[in-house]
């Protein structure tokens, strides 16, 4: 048995360096812990593979911002109509709107609406970088005055700060307890991937044939109370290996404790952190969920002080 701290790592190079399909790749892996088979050449043969199983919430990871041009106002009111809530859409007047959103989002428009040209404008701009995610998807030809143009990364990031916080996306690796990322799924403005227990198989050499453990910030180092607490972990290891010799991983998980390790990815936008910092780095908060989320908001701050300097201050001032 190992125990270890939470921990956190903010992956915003891939976006930075327009790395799409990578940084899909490497938050899908999360949920198998395979992340040791990426290669240079691996995110499409495992894209396609999840697209193809349907495994879509995968191709959530990652977010396009366009600038949607149209003249034709009703093709916008048609596209409004059918917006689902995984868009996000700003007016920017004469006759341009930002719409952003992920890969999955977009297809699952094309499906639904093969015939709306802002649709369209948008899955043509996609697909002219990406075909990976319209290969199996048929669409109308765009016959009307529309255009769409897929900002850079840099552009996005010189967005003024309104508009900045509802289209920048922001992606984080998380690492605690199973009872955090619980709560942190509860976000419903977000995306998610996490380390499988249905999948990883603890006994195997490569988790070192251990179960990990997060340190419970209730008890101190030493106490009776982490005495208990690490007594009961071990005993919980040794019955979930003693399963494994005859049974499943998802059937010998559920002896597995709320203090297991998980990995978690988050991705969402920089309001969506907003709210969940407010609700979640604050006294009311569960304090291991707490724990993190405070040791994660001064890198959110120096990373974007215009967005979340007002949180801490707001925090600070309970
Ligand atoms: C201190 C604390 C204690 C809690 N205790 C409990 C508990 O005892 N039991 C429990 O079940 N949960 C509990 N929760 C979880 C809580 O109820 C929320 O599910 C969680 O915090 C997600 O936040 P949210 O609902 O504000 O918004 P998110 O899901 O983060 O969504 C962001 C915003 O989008 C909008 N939104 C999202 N989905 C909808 C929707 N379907 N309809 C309308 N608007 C929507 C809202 O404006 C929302 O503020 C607790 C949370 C905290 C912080």
């Amino acid at each position: 048995m190992r125990v270890i701290p939470p921990s956190f790592e903010i992956l915003d190079d891939y976006f930075k360096e327009g790395k799409v399909l990578e940084q899909i790749e490497r938050c899908g892996r999360v949920c198998y812990k395979s992340e040791d088979k990426i290669t240079p050449e691996s995110a499409i043969p495992f894209i396609k593979g999840i697209i193809k199983r349907g495994h879509e919430s995968v191709i959530e990871m990652a977010n396009f911002v366009f600038e949607v041009e149209s003249k034709e106002r009703e093709e916008f009111f048609s596209f409004f109509e059918n917006i689902p809530r995984f868009c996000q859409a700003s007016n920017l007047g004469e006759s341009k709107y930002l719409i952003s959103g992920n890969p999955r989002s977009f297809r699952d428009l094309a499906k639904r609406f093969p015939e709306n040209q802002v649709i369209i404008a948008i899955r043509d701009e996609i697909f002219k970088k990406y075909p990976i995610f319209f290969e199996d998807i048929e669409t109308g030809a765009l016959k009307k005055e529309v255009s769409a143009r897929m900002l850079s990364p840099t552009e996005i990031d010189a967005l003024d700060t309104g508009l900045l916080v509802k289209h920048r996306c922001l992606l984080a690796h998380i690492t605690v307890n199973r009872a955090v990322t619980h709560e942190l799924v509860r976000h419903r403005v977000a995306s998610y991937l996490q380390e499988s227990q249905r999948y990883c198989r603890y006994g195997e050499e490569r988790f070192g044939g251990e179960v990990q453990f997060i340190r419970p910030c209730f008890f101190e180092e030493g106490s009776k109370e982490y005495e208990l607490w690490e007594e009961a972990m071990k005993r919980t290891e040794a019955l979930y290996l003693e399963l494994l010799k005859t049974s499943s991983p998802q059937a010998a998980r559920t002896v597995l404790p709320n203090s297991c390790k998980t990995e978690i990815m988050v991705h969402a936008t920089l309001e969506e952190w907003q709210h969940i910092f407010r609700l979640r780095a604050s006294k009311a908060a569960d304090p291991s969920m707490r724990e993190i989320m405070l040791m994660m908001l001064p890198e959110f701050e120096r990373r974007f002080p215009k967005v979340f300097s007002p949180v801490r201050k707001a925090l600070e001032q309970g």
